[in-house]
């Protein structure tokens, strides 16, 4: 296997192996083409990338260090654990990455007004932050009844300046919110941009987003190398649609020693139908303009998925996830909620660090792992994001 592959994925059409590609109509096809287009050429500029690097290191306080969870790795009594800490940026979360450079590429493409829907509110936030410094509208789409469970998220939102709109169709949640914001955006493709918020849709999204995401394992494996000598033996992180895991991974996809695992959401229960373990059960098929493994009823449709943490339950996956599966050159393993639960608390616990209950999912998986390894080997742990949004819920929960 060369390593010309990983380097070069996706090829000209988007496709990661036989995943990804453009699954849309035709008019659509030329939009997203001009849209690769125009960010192939703007990424390759002096002036972007020089933007984009400033606001990466003043605005988002990059780059976010590598903790050594010493007390954790201690009370476990195996590998030695390191947390990439990707809840310390701005907005307290990696989502800002990818949100930064889709607001930067729209500036500089002319576009008039950035699209996006939400469902927690998590993508909707990063979006209208970036949107807001980059002074272009952003207009999100939220399900009225994710309005009324997400305050928090809905009020950041309206005081960052974001044209919010409340979504009453259907059963007035994401998926709903999806198709209006996709409405809104096809009255004027030409002077609108849609803001996927992960790895996930028709190309060119999972290449652009993956490539401002890929900041996250540049920096661990610099960090990693200058401090250590040596690159960690174990990469993990969460996947939803995959973004910040991605993001970890790319730069160590030429390490063959450094091993990958991507930690997906079991819910309660594998043997149930309320997880969102999309690559562990679910079987290739087509979803949102993509290629990749989909979690699907008897009847074809989508399956309603479930995970504690509401930004990891998606029934697809980020296409290069699905790739990489294959190939073998990442596993991916699951976590219930119980186990992210109790991973949530123990983090908090053990080294005063809340981290999302996303984050979580990975956190456990490393609490599970690092006692059957030597203390000598060491995990390295992509802490997405910050625990502050779930810490209602949490306390409400376990009654604290
Ligand atoms: C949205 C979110 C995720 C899931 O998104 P990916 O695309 O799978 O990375 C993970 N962690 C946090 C904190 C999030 O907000």
């Amino acid at each position: 296997m060369s390593n010309f592959q990983y380097a070069e994925m996706p090829d000209a059409e988007g496709y990661f192996g036989e995943y990804g590609g453009q699954i849309i109509p035709p008019e659509l096809q030329q939009v997203m083409n001009d849209i690769d287009k125009a960010y192939e050429e703007i990424r390759q500029t002096e002036a972007f990338q020089n933007e984009l690097k400033t606001l990466f290191a003043d605005y988002i306080g990059r780059p976010s260090p590598i903790f050594h969870a010493r007390r954790l790795s201690e009370k476990l009594g195996g590998a030695q654990i390191y947390l990439k800490r990707e809840d310390l940026n701005h907005t307290g979360a990696h989502k800002i990455n990818h949100c930064l450079g889709e607001a930067l590429l729209a500036k500089y493409m002319g576009k008039t007004k950035v699209i996006a829907e939400t469902g927690a509110g998590q993508h909707g936030v990063a979006l209208a932050t970036a949107c807001a410094l980059v002074g272009i509208p952003c207009e999100i789409h939220m399900g009225q009844v994710d309005i009324e469970k997400e305050h928090p998220n809905v009020v950041k939102m309206k005081i960052l300046g974001c044209n919010l709109i409340p979504v009453t169709r259907g059963t007035a949640t994401l998926k709903d919110a999806v198709d209006s914001a996709f409405e809104e955006y096809l009255k004027d493709p030409q002077n609108f941009i849609y803001a996927i918020g992960s790895v996930v849709g028709p190309h060119p999204f999972p290449k652009m987003v993956r490539d401002f995401q890929s900041i996250i394992g540049m920096e661990a494996r610099e960090q990693f190398l200058s401090r250590h000598g040596k690159l960690p033996d174990y990469l993990a992180a969460c996947v939803g649609g995959g973004c910040n895991a991605i993001g970890l991974f790319t730069a160590f996809l030429e390490d063959e020693a450094v091993k990958m695992v991507g930690i997906e959401p079991a819910g309660k229960g594998l043997d149930t139908d309320k997880h969102s373990a999309t690559l562990t059960l679910g079987k290739p098929g087509q979803i949102h303009g993509m290629k990749c493994y989909v979690l699907e009823t008897e009847e074809g449709e989508p399956m309603p998925v479930h995970s504690i943490a509401s930004g990891l339950d998606y029934p697809g996956v980020g296409p290069q996830h699905a790739y990489l599966k294959d190939l073998g050159r990442v596993q991916y393993d699951t976590a219930t909620d119980q186990e992210c639960l109790d991973a949530f608390i123990t983090l908090s616990r053990v080294e005063g660090i809340i981290p999302a209950l996303e984050s979580s999912h990975a956190v456990a998986w490393a609490i599970r792992t690092a006692p059957t390894l030597n203390s000598d080997q060491t995990i390295l742990v992509n802490i997405s994001g910050r625990g502050d949004k779930d810490a209602d819920y949490v306390a409400d929960l376990l009654g604290l």
